[in-house]
């Protein structure tokens, strides 16, 4: 699905409220503000990062007081995307890896359900044709169905995988997967970890000991850690990123379920609040359904 299609439902949520909120105005008075904070809360944007962009609104507006409601439009979407983090390295747009870094590795964390595997064989699809050789590694040994998904991901993908018996010790799968990485010389591997939220500090040591024995065979990796939230769960996907973020060093984000959902205004939440960057976006359940996300387009999408 295009970028348009994914976020029909969130763009008909978004776009009709902010459009509600200042029709017909031609200065931006309190009550515009006010009408423009209850949209984007309701459009799942979340309290703060609602304020903040009504705060930069209010700033722009203090110095030219008039401003007609098409100008109000581009000057709300310049704002939101000022909120927005990019990657200082931009590789992951045409799916290459940093120089020096080969192979590139990276872990992948979240909660079940969230949509991790199927990323993860998206990942593998787009890497592969972009010419780069990929890994797997099903470092999530609690659930049999994880390991089952993820081969069935590499088969169809065609890419190689590397798995251990279910209970072992995702460290050892995670350090078997780098190693043979190396022998091989492969570009990516793409590291599946158990998400289990419910003890934290159980997730922060078992994070910290995959990436320790990572790094014994690759000093500098993961060279990135990507959380994947499900979109369409709102603000409990925010939750999510913060326990994550607190337990590891998230680098980046992919956020899934985009389509047919209508909360996909919580993108703008957790990106801003946690200044992290969005990677990709995930608009549905097939290969070719992972969007690289850029946040121009992202917020030009919402206003359409
Ligand atoms: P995991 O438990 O986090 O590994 O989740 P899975 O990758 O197994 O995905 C859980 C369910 O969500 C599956 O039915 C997927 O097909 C579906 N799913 C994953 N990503 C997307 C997406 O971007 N859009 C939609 N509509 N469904 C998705």
């Amino acid at each position: 699905e295009s970028l348009d299609q994914g976020l029909e439902k969130t763009k008909e949520g978004f776009f009709s409220k902010i459009t509600k909120a200042i029709a017909g105005k031609s200065t931006v008075d309190d009550e515009v503000l006010d009408n423009l904070e209850d949209a984007l809360i309701t459009a799942d944007v979340g309290v703060d990062t609602t304020l903040e962009i009504v705060k930069r609104v209010e700033q722009r507006v203090a110095k030219d007081k008039y401003v007609g409601t098409s100008e109000l439009n581009k000057l709300l979407q310049s704002e939101i995307e000022g909120i927005l983090v990019d990657h200082a390295d931009t590789s992951y747009k045409n799916f290459g890896i940093p120089e020096g870094k080969k192979p590139y590795v990276i872990l992948v964390v979240g909660v079940n359900g969230v949509g991790k595997t199927t990323t993860i064989g998206k990942l593998a699809h787009n890497f592969k044709k972009a010419g780069k050789s990929v890994i797997l590694g099903a470092a999530d040994t609690f659930r049999a169905a994880a390991v089952d998904q993820l081969v069935i991901w590499s088969e169809r993908v065609g890419v190689p995988i590397v798995k251990q018996a279910m209970g072992s010790d995702p460290a050892s799968v995670a350090f078997d997967t780098v190693q043979s990485a190396v022998a091989q010389g492969a570009d990516v591997v793409i590291i599946d970890t158990a998400g289990r939220l419910h003890n934290k500090a159980y997730l922060m040591d078992e994070l910290s000991k995959i990436k320790r024995v990572i790094q014994k065979v690759i000093p500098d990796a993961p060279h990135d850690v990507m959380l994947v939230l499900d979109g369409s769960t709102g603000q409990n996907a925010l939750e999510q990123a913060k326990q994550f973020t607190a337990a590891t060093d998230v680098k980046s984000l992919a956020i899934t379920k985009l389509d047919g959902t209508a909360k996909g205004g919580v993108v703008l939440a957790i990106a801003s609040q946690f200044k992290i960057p969005v990677k990709y976006i995930g608009v549905g359940e097939k290969i070719d359904d992972l969007i690289i996300f850029d946040k121009h387009e992202f917020v030009d999408s919402l206003f359409k």
